[in-house]
């Protein structure tokens, strides 16, 4: 497992680094995110949940998406909107209530 960081769209806000449980993620001279040892990375999404400027993406497993799937999160409000990408490009979301989502 492991997550992708567009540097380009990294706004350096750095709530990826503190929210972060195996503390990867780190940012370079110019405040720019960075993940130190991708092996380590067990798909939390913990970080994404957290970006504000969707720069971090999290590549699927094969059993749930294939070989280069992926997903992206985007805040709006109380909700989570997961977007998750087939390797064909195709694109589907899921909306999550932050507030419910631990209920059980
Ligand atoms: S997915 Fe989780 S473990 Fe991996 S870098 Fe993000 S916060 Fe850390
Ligand atoms: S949370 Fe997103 S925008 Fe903020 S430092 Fe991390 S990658 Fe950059």
């Amino acid at each position: 497992m492991s997550i992708h960081i567009d540097k380009q769209k990294c706004i350096s806000c750095g709530k990826c680094c503190k929210a972060c449980p195996g503390s990867l993620l780190y940012q370079d001279e110019y405040k720019k995110t960075f993940i130190k040892y991708p092996k380590d990375c067990w798909g939390c999404t913990a970080c994404i949940k957290e970006c504000p400027a969707q720069a971090i993406k999290y590549y699927l497993g094969l059993d749930i998406g294939g070989r280069g799937g992926h997903l992206h999160i985007k805040q709006e409000e109380d909700y989570l909107d997961w977007y998750i990408t087939s390797p064909q490009g195709e694109t589907k979301k899921v909306r999550i209530n932050r507030k419910e989502s631990n209920q059980y």
